[in-house]
């Protein structure tokens, strides 16, 4: 089972700019004209399984005369889109793209070709930065299936990371303008982000002057909600990257664990002392928070490094030096009676994550549960603190285009 150990490695898909082509329109128009072929053959046949369904779209979709290739992928979309539980009555595929498997198509440098017809097929140019070409010319990164749409081509690389041996770890506390991190050699530094939180709010008046102004026409909010949601999620995201880059060269360079608090759902939105109102919270901790985590979880994968999940019951509660309860003195102020220190309370959160002091270790797929626990066992959690193991396996974060599987 080749995919099964393809699938382990960490992937990145890298998307490239193209000059569209009159030929590649055409081709795209087909591929969605079998697409749709191939769903009306699976909603009327009901086929077990996708090679079911090849065997009996297999004559009808070969009329088209395009490559074995984009019948064997009309299917596995018709499939999938069938097989999806939320789906439409009569799911129908209106956008242009296409997915090609990696035998099926050669790229030279920049120069992709793809196959239209047997013995045919169509040239383009990337267009790539230093950034991709960084992944084009390392060859030790392997190609996997391309997606193209009308205006790019997107690349799956993915790589064999070797696992890197932790020697300490990095606990990171995220919170509304802010993410600190602290390691397990006694760096701490916070990264600012109250640019994201003020874009966020920034969007927001937007947001509602939009529908001041278009109450009339729902088409047109509708669109310009569109619009902007794109452009906040762009700017939110670019932001986001410095910092989630910044913590996963830091951890790789020390050879440190990254340990971070399982978000469940709106935890953070009960913090009080952050300033905004409950509403602004709510949006702008569900969304960004995932979005880091996510970036880091993928960043470090990628990288080698190890990302640990723990509870985040309880990071500000207790002095990260002698464990003894904190005195709230401020805000964001907390105070150790009996080492007479005050702590910032986002040092402090992310001295107790790196330090794993909290009961739960949720664990990742890797490494196990067992071994996540017992790594720490002097960190002195009292007895009577249940060693709770909570077996809820976080999504793992992968950027392959797995929304059409290509295990056929
Ligand atoms: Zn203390």
């Amino acid at each position: 089972m080749k995919h099964k150990s393809r699938s382990n490695d960490p992937c990145k898909a890298v998307s490239f700019r193209y000059k569209a082509s009159q030929e590649l329109d055409s081709l795209f128009q087909d591929f969605r004209l079998m697409c749709n072929d191939a769903i009306r053959i699976a909603l009327k046949q009901k086929p077990k399984s996708r090679i079911d369904l090849i065997k009996i779209a297999y004559p009808s979709l070969k009329e088209y005369g395009l490559h074995t290739h984009y019948i064997l992928s009309a299917c596995e979309v018709a499939y999938s889109v069938c097989k999806n539980k939320n789906r439409v009555k009569d799911p129908y595929i209106k956008q242009a793209f296409l997915k090609l498997d990696n035998p099926s198509y050669t790229l030279n440098h920049l120069l992709l070709r793809i196959p239209v017809r047997p013995r045919e097929f169509i040239y383009l140019t990337l267009q790539g930065s230093d950034y991709h070409l960084r992944f084009i010319d390392d060859p030790t990164l392997k190609r996997g299936s391309i997606t193209l749409t009308g205006r790019t081509v997107s690349i799956a690389f993915s790589k064999e990371t070797a696992k890197i041996k932790p020697l300490g770890n990095i606990g990171i506390d995220m919170n509304e303008r802010n993410i600190t991190w602290s390691d397990t050699t006694g760096k701490t530094e916070m990264i600012d982000i109250s640019e994201v939180a003020d874009l966020k709010e920034n969007y927001k008046h937007l947001r509602a002057n939009i529908g001041r102004k278009t109450r009339q026409d729902h088409r047109i909010s509708q669109k310009l909600y569109a619009k902007y949601g794109r452009r906040e999620r762009k700017r939110t995201v670019q932001r986001l990257h410095i910092a989630s880059k910044k913590i996963v060269r830091h951890a790789k360079q020390h050879r440190l664990q990254i340990i971070m608090e399982k978000l469940k759902g709106i935890r953070k939105l009960y913090r009080k002392g952050n300033g905004q109102g409950k509403s602004f919270r709510g949006r702008m901790n569900n969304w960004s928070f995932r979005e880091i985590q996510h970036q880091i979880e993928y960043k470090a994968k990628w990288e080698g490094v190890p990302v640990t999940y723990i509870n985040p019951k309880g990071t500000s509660r207790n002095c990260p030096i002698c464990d003894s309860p904190v005195a709230t003195l401020a805000e964001r102020k907390l105070y150790c009676p009996k080492y007479d220190k005050t702590w910032d309370r986002d040092e402090l959160a992310s001295l107790n994550i790196a330090a794993m002091k909290m009961a739960c270790v949720v664990p990742q797929a890797q490494p196990s549960t067992d071994e996540a626990v017992k790594r720490n066992p002097n960190l002195g959690n009292p007895p009577s603190r249940k060693m709770e193991v909570n077996s809820h396996v976080p999504k793992s974060y992968s950027l392959s285009f797995n929304f059409l599987p290509i295990d056929l």
